[in-house]
């Protein structure tokens, strides 16, 4: 994957994804074979009923676990070839992650929280800070940069993660009920943000339970008992063109 080149391919793409739980009597097959394509630019709202398979997909997708069957492909590179290094670092530049309870590090800074992926990515030590500091100021939380979470506001929590998920540069943020935890007005300040980010070409895959964040997608899926069920492009709000993503 060269640095100058546009991503053409698609940035996820399952066949026959399968994922069981258990063996025997008490398996439980929480996806039935998915085949999935997701290509650059698109904003993709995953839905379902609870118990569906959507956190299921998603950790697959983040390849934080591996699937029983099938293939799985991340910006091409099948991932059951990776070796365990081959796949963090594939994790670490390809992909962000933000999550419901935004996962920040307590008593620890926003600024350090950023910093965390660079760390694991082996980004040189004197590009940490101002890298994560830019990507704090892109999230407007540039006043903020030395408050812990605790003294943030649950938006603002969510802004930092969206920043540390930002700061490799990912093609993809995977997030998994962002704005459950939001009120509405800063659940569609988050949205906007969202929004802003995709518009630059980044690849967003979100679960969500609410109708209104799904309305802001360029496609919904919905999953129901481990399987696709319905997989709508919204002609109102197409998919972005992907941006040329140094990775
Ligand atoms: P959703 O995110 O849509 O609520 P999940 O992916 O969490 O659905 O779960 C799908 C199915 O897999 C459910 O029946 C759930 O009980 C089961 N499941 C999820 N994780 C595990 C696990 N670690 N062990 C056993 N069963 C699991």
């Amino acid at each position: 994957m060269a640095a100058t080149e546009p991503t053409m391919t698609p940035v996820i793409e399952t066949r026959e994804l399968w994922r069981t739980y258990g063996r025997g009597d008490l398996a439980v097959h929480a996806l039935r074979g998915v085949d999935l394509v997701i290509e650059p630019g698109e904003l993709v709202a995953i839905m379902g009923p609870s118990g569906s398979g959507k956190s299921t997909l998603m950790n697959l997708l983040g390849c934080l676990d591996r699937p029983s069957r099938g293939e799985l492909r991340l910006l091409g590179a099948d991932v059951a070839r990776l070796s365990t290094d081959e796949l963090a670092r594939a994790r670490n530049r390809t992909l962000g992650f933000v999550f419901q309870s935004y996962c920040l590090l307590a008593r620890t800074s926003a600024v350090d929280n950023v910093m965390l992926p660079m760390l694991y990515a082996g980004v040189p030590r004197r590009e940490l800070r101002p890298r994560a500091i830019r990507a704090l100021q892109r999230v407007g939380l540039g006043a903020r940069l030395d408050h812990t979470p605790a003294e943030l506001s649950g938006g603002q929590q969510q802004r930092v993660a969206i920043a540390r998920a930002l700061v490799n540069q990912p093609h993809v943020i995977l997030a998994d009920e962002p704005t459950g935890n939001l009120d509405s007005t800063t659940t569609v300040e988050i949205l906007a943000l969202f929004q802003e980010l995709n518009d630059e070409g980044i690849t967003i895959v979100l679960v969500t339970h609410e109708p209104e964040v799904a309305e802001h997608a360029s496609r919904v899926i919905v999953v129901k008992d481990g399987l696709i069920a319905s997989d709508q492009r919204q002609p109102s709000r197409p998919a972005r063109p992907a941006r040329e993503l140094a990775s």
